[in-house]
C-alpha cells in the first residue's frame, strides 16, 4: 500500500480519492461551518481545502474564476448589477471586477473566516477585489439572503462548495427558484455544478430544476486540473437570449473589455456549450 504520510487526501467521491503533495502546512483549522486548511504543493502551488476538499489554488484557479464569470457577463452584454454567492477565496470577485461596465457586486459568503483567511494565506486570488468600493461582502447564508433578498441582478453566479456542509442548501430548487425570482430582465444564472463523470446526479437535478425554472436550461464545460474527474460543468439558466450571441459579438465585447485571460476566448466561450453525449445524457 503506498505510503501518503505528507499528502493531503481528498474523498470527495466514493470510489475516487485524489491525493496531493504537501510540501508545506500553512494552516489548518475548523471555524464555525467548516475545516480550513491550506498547504503547498510543488506544482499547484497554495491549495487552500474546506472539510478536506479542494476549494481554489494558485496554479489553476484562473480556468474556474475565467469561465464562470466571463461567459456570463459577455454573453449578457450590458450586466452592471452581479451577485456572488460563496466565492469566500475572492477569485470570482477578481474576476468580475475586471469589468468596467459592472457598477455593483454583491458577494454573500455564509463563512467570514474563509475571506479573512484567504486575504492572510492566499492573496494572490482576490488580487485587491475586497478593496474595490463596487463590492459589497456580506457574510450570510446564500439561501437566505436569496430568500430575502429583493434586489435584482443581471448575473448570479454561484460559487459554493459541493453539495454537501453548507453548501447543501444551494443545490436544492427553492434556491434556484429565489435566484430566478432576483434576475433582471434577461439576467443569468449560472453556477457551479461538479465534474459530471463523478457527480452526474448532481448535475441533472440542478438542470431538472433549471428546466422548470428557464427558457434555456443548459451547461458548459471546462476543465480544472484540481477539480479531479473530467470536465466540470457550470449550469446556465436563462429566460433571455444570451446564448445566441455570435462570436463577432463576443469578439467586440471581449475586445472592448480589454481583459488579459489565460483560459477564456470567445471561441472557447462558444466551444464549452458542445456538450459531448455523456454529459447530455444528464439533462432531462
Ligand atoms: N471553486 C470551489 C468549488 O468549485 O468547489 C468553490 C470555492 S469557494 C471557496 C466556496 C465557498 O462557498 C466557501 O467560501 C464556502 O464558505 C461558501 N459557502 C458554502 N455554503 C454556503 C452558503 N450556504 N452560503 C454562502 N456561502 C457558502
Amino acid at each position: 500500500m503506498t505510503d501518503l504520510t505528507g499528502w493531503s487526501v481528498e474523498r470527495l467521491h466514493q470510489d475516487h480519492a485524489q491525493a496531493l503533495r504537501v510540501e508545506a502546512e500553512h494552516y489548518d483549522s475548523a471555524t464555525d461551518h467548516q475545516r480550513i486548511r491550506v498547504f503547498e504543493n510543488p506544482t499547484f502551488g497554495r491549495i487552500m481545502t474546506l472539510d478536506g476538499v479542494v476549494q481554489v489554488t494558485e496554479a489553476d484557479n484562473f480556468i474556474y474564476h475565467e469561465m464562470l464569470t466571463h461567459v456570463p457577463i459577455l454573453a449578457h452584454g450590458a450586466a452592471r448589477r452581479v451577485l456572488i454567492v460563496g466565492g469566500g477565496d475572492g477569485g470570482m470577485a477578481r474576476e468580475v471586477l475586471k469589468h468596467d461596465g459592472v457598477e455593483q457586486v454583491t458577494m454573500v459568503e455564509i463563512d467570514g473566516a474563509v475571506v479573512d483567511f484567504c486575504k492572510t494565506y492566499l492573496p494572490g486570488i482576490s488580487a485587491g477585489a475586497f478593496d474595490d468600493p463596487r463590492l459589497d461582502l456580506v457574510i450570510a447564508d446564500g439561501a437566505e439572503f436569496m430568500r430575502q433578498n429583493r434586489d435584482d441582478y443581471d448575473v448570479i453566479i454561484v460559487d459554493s462548495t459541493d453539495p454537501v456542509g453548507p453548501g447543501e442548501v444551494l443545490f436544492t430548487d427553492t434556491f434556484y427558484g429565489h435566484a430566478k425570482a432576483r434576475l433582471a430582465e434577461g439576467g443569468i444564472l449560472v453556477t457551479q455544478n461538479g465534474v459530471p463523470f463523478l457527480q452526474g446526479e448532481e448535475l441533472t437535478n440542478t438542470m431538472r430544476a433549471f428546466r422548470a425554472l428557464f427558457s434555456d436550461a443548459t451547461c458548459y464545460l471546462a476543465t480544472v486540473p484540481s477539480y479531479a474527474g473530467g470536465p466540470m460543468a457550470f449550469g446556465w439558466g436563462t429566460d433571455g437570449d444570451a446564448r445566441e450571441v455570435t462570436l463577432e459579438t463576443l469578439r467586440q465585447r471581449f475586445a472592448t473589455a480589454g481583459i488579459q485571460t489565460d483560459y477564456y476566448t470567445p471561441e472557447v466561450h462558444l466551444g464549452a456549450f458542445a456538450l459531448p453525449p455523456y454529459v447530455a445524457r444528464l439533462i432531462p
